[in-house]
């Protein structure tokens, strides 16, 4: 444990913050609560491991929390130690363990994705698998898609004259919504920018959610060194997925304790990047009518980056669209947690504020930064669900970005 991790405990005034903005404690007594779950049982768990209790499994990580800590507190990275060490001493489930191996199950489904689509449907195999195994025979699953993006993109020609950022695309982007990789490529080239992109681990947010730290650990040493190597070459580098980016810039450092300086400065969200350009007179705001009135989510990691609704500045650029704040709080998902037996209903009690929001928005196309928000307000609302850069893509050209 560092000197900082500590430091941080004392920073604790049991002001109870924490719980009233924690969705889980709200709509479950399954869950104690950050405070009682974060700093007060840290002490204990700092002199005694063991003394980590089950019930951390609960914790979502969605870090509203740290959100809405005044004093800054790392209570999320606290609870994500406290699961890595009861797993350590317990184990994990097998679900759990296939459930954090996000990379894998994209690397098996690209043997026959159709297939894996169709049986992810057929009920009486979904019943199996939550009898068997712990997985909700109720949730929509993702899709996988027939090429990832790096399949679909890797044949296009590096211009060389052009000014060229890395993508670092996520297990999500690359597996299940290759548009979305593809969308930011034609915003940047309507942008004369020039996207490369390169083989990397899953970010490892699912292995850490999930207690496994270790494996999580070798994954991001591996993504830093190679990220590294761009930043030494001056690149930026682009996420669009909120927590691939809070977990690359923040999480490797606050649990690994892996020096991500650089990573803050150069790694950005593919909007903050926009941004930067429209700062700088660079950015082409150019755009075709888009009559459309859309409602907007924001992932609990992007508020967790604390860089704002960076998409909100460039799509009022768009003439004709209005964006409308759905403003519910946590969609309940939360990458795998939604996705188990146990977790179900309380991922669904909790996303109850999104559902709500878009109808009472009477909005049938939502926009969000993240796939698993994307896939719950889907599951709940049965609206069109896209990233914001498809919107901005559409925007700026002939392609149908849109339809689905
Ligand atoms: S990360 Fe989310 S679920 Fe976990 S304690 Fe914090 S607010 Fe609650
Ligand atoms: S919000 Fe922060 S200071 Fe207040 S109880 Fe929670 S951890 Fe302690």
């Amino acid at each position: 444990m560092s000197s900082d991790h500590r430091f941080a405990l004392d920073n604790c005034i049991k002001c109870s913050i924490c719980v009233s903005h924690c969705p889980v404690a709200r709509v479950t007594d399954k869950f104690a609560g950050p405070k009682q779950n974060g700093p007060d049982l840290e002490r204990f768990r700092l002199e005694e491991p063991a003394a980590v209790h089950s019930s951390i499994g609960y914790c979502s990580n969605c870090k509203g929390c740290d959100v809405a800590c005044p004093s800054g507190v790392a209570i999320s990275a606290m609870n994500c130690r406290a699961k890595g060490e009861y797993v350590s001493l317990h184990g994990a489930s097998l679900r759990d363990k296939i459930l954090a191996r996000v990379e894998g199950m994209g690397k098996a489904a690209r043997l026959a994705p159709s297939i894996v689509n169709r049986l992810a449907g057929f009920q009486p195999l979904r019943l199996l698998a939550e009898k068997m195994l712990g997985v909700s025979a109720v949730m929509t699953l993702p899709r996988y898609a027939e090429k990832t993006f790096l399949e679909l993109y890797k044949s296009k020609n590096i211009d060389e004259k052009k000014t060229k950022v890395l993508y670092y695309p996520g297990c999500y982007v690359n597996y299940n919504a290759p548009e979305v990789g593809l969308a930011l490529a034609e915003v940047l080239a309507h942008n004369n920018i020039q996207l490369e992109v390169e083989q990397f681990n899953c970010c490892g947010l699912p292995l850490i959610a999930n207690g496994l730290l270790d494996m999580a650990r070798d994954q991001a040493k591996n993504n830093l060194e190679k990220l590294q190597g761009y930043i030494n070459r001056g690149y930026h580098i682009i996420t669009t997925c909120p927590s691939c980016n809070l977990t690359l810039r923040r999480e490797y450092q606050e649990l690994f304790q892996l020096n991500t300086d650089s990573l803050n400065e150069k790694m950005l969200d593919a909007f903050e990047y926009l941004g930067m350009l429209l700062q700088q007179g660079k950015m082409v705001a150019r755009f075709e009518e888009l009559p459309l009135r859309i409602g907007y989510h924001q992932p609990c990691h992007l508020k967790a980056a604390g860089c704002g609704v960076p998409s909100r500045e460039i799509l009022q650029l768009i003439p004709g669209l209005r964006v409308e704040d759905l403003d519910a709080g946590c969609c309940g998902l939360s990458g795998s947690y939604g996705f188990k037996k146990e977790k179900y209903a309380i991922s669904q009690e909790i996303g109850r504020n999104v559902f709500n929001a878009v109808k009472e928005l009477g909005v049938h196309q939502v926009i969000s930064e993240c796939g698993m928000c994307q896939l719950q307000i889907y599951h709940l609302t049965g609206a069109a669900v896209y990233h914001p850069l498809q919107v901005l893509a559409q925007a700026c050209g002939p392609g149908r970005w849109l339809a689905k």
